[in-house]
């Protein structure tokens, strides 16, 4: 383990996202960031799941370096390139067939969700979406019109919009209730203010990951994809952070055993550069291509990055691996329970966990305060996590694909010795 943190590191002052931790890392291998001061960090969030492969993969690296010196153009905007075309056919193969029609790239999952919302409503006609109390999709102003998350500050909803809560097991003490509540409550939206021939698409994250890691009970996604088949309603299935191996499936959905017609990439396909994906049926895409144009479309770089990480995935197992290394970690943590009264819940799939902690087991009253400190104490010691929620009061872990079983269960360790201070009061 490494020692701790003494100092704050200036250069970071001068960002405008200073979020959570005040040091600048200056280099990275496997799992491991180094920082500023020369102390190294357990990287057990991977910058929000973007960096898949971990820090400085060789597959990445080349694969980046060879796009640079051979570049094939600089965007699919007027020429389409061999990368771009290439990663297209790749994503199309892996989709459900319902889906595999056309494929769009952007830079993000904001510019992502946001094409889509405007593609779906302009390629039905139907006016209306809907979306989770709690969901992301995004920060620009599009994907948060779209977006349920508190966190996201004063840009108004789009009119069209209808948000429904998300199941929470945990809250509403078991899978079953949860499920019965969040259907009843689409059942009185249709019945009283919202005829579901007006919704173009109902957007759904397969894990709720910035409201708090909520994984949904069985058989929720399988009513609502009965839902919108019913009613004509697009499923779109927000991959973004939990996609692409993270929870131990290629694809997140897989778990509900659900098929949507249109699959949003983002973070993790780049591998840490800016890439994002949408694949739907060809009518839709036509209208996502009609208006939704930015210059670095489909760039050979980016689109070279997407197809190192995906091959990467399927070279190296991480599929498996993150499922082994996962259940490997929701145990440890399961087992930190029985010492740390704090820890209320153990929820995830795979490399996509979250630990949700009170200060009331029977009440299940959020621990903002020692969520916030733990988050510190435990970088302090040498671990990178964020926390989520709409409490605030949920560890993340969204580790590189390819963490060992060993430095999952050092990460642990650590999260353990970080609870235990905070316990103390020695932060
Ligand atoms: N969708 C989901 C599920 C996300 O978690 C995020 C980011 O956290 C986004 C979309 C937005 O992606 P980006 O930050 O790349 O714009």
């Amino acid at each position: 383990m490494t020692g701790l943190y003494e100092r704050e590191s200036r250069s970071v002052s001068t960002l405008a996202h200073l979020r959570f931790f005040p040091q600048a890392v200056t280099g990275g291998r496997g799992s491991m960031l180094r920082g500023d001061d020369g102390h190294d960090l357990l990287d057990f969030a991977a910058s929000w799941g973007a960096a898949s492969l971990g820090h400085g993969h060789p597959a990445l690296a080349e694969a980046v370096n060879r796009a640079l010196t051979d570049q094939a153009g600089a965007s699919y905007l007027s020429t389409a390139n061999e990368p771009s075309v290439l990663l297209a056919e790749k994503l199309l193969s892996l989709v459900p067939e319902r889906a595999a029609g056309r494929v769009w790239f952007g830079h993000s999952g904001s510019d992502a969700n946001e094409t889509v919302a405007r593609a779906v409503v302009a390629a039905t006609g139907r006016p209306r979406i809907i979306s989770f109390k709690g969901a992301y999709h995004g920060g620009t102003v599009g994907s948060v019109a779209i977006s349920g998350h508190p966190a996201q500050g004063g840009i108004d909803k789009a009119s069209g919009l209808s948000l429904v809560p998300y199941p929470d097991s945990y809250a509403s003490g078991s899978p079953e209730a949860a499920s019965k509540a969040a259907l009843a409550h689409i059942e009185e939206l249709f019945a009283t203010s919202v005829s579901p021939q007006d919704v173009a698409a109902f957007f759904i994250e397969p894990i709720q990951s910035d409201g708090g890691m909520l994984v949904p009970p069985p058989g929720y996604f399988r009513e609502i994809e009965r839902l919108c088949r019913k009613h004509g309603i697009l499923l779109v299935c927000d991959e973004v952070k939990v996609g692409l191996a993270r929870t131990g499936r290629l694809h997140a959905f897989e778990h509900s055993g659900i098929e949507p017609d249109i699959v949003v990439f983002g973070k993790g396909l780049g591998g840490g550069l800016p890439i994002s994906a949408v694949v739907g049926p060809e009518a839709i895409m036509n209208h996502a291509s009609t208006f939704s144009f930015q210059t670095l479309h489909g760039n050979p770089v980016c689109a070279s990055a997407g197809l190192a990480v995906l091959e990467t995935i399927e070279r190296e197992n991480l599929v498996a691996n993150a499922a082994k290394v996962g259940d490997t970690m929701l145990s440890a943590l399961r087992a930190l329970q029985e010492k740390h009264p704090v820890i209320g819940h153990v929820r995830g799939h795979g490399l996509a966990i979250g630990v949700e902690l009170v200060s009331d087991r029977e009440a299940r009253t959020p621990a903002i305060e020692q969520t916030a400190l733990t988050v510190y104490r435990a970088f302090q010691l040498g671990l990178v996590i964020y926390y989520v929620g709409l409490n605030s009061n949920v560890l993340e872990f969204t580790p590189p694909l390819n963490l060992s079983e060993e430095e999952a269960l050092r990460g642990i360790a650590i999260l353990d010795q970080a609870l235990s201070d905070v316990e103390a009061g020695k932060v």
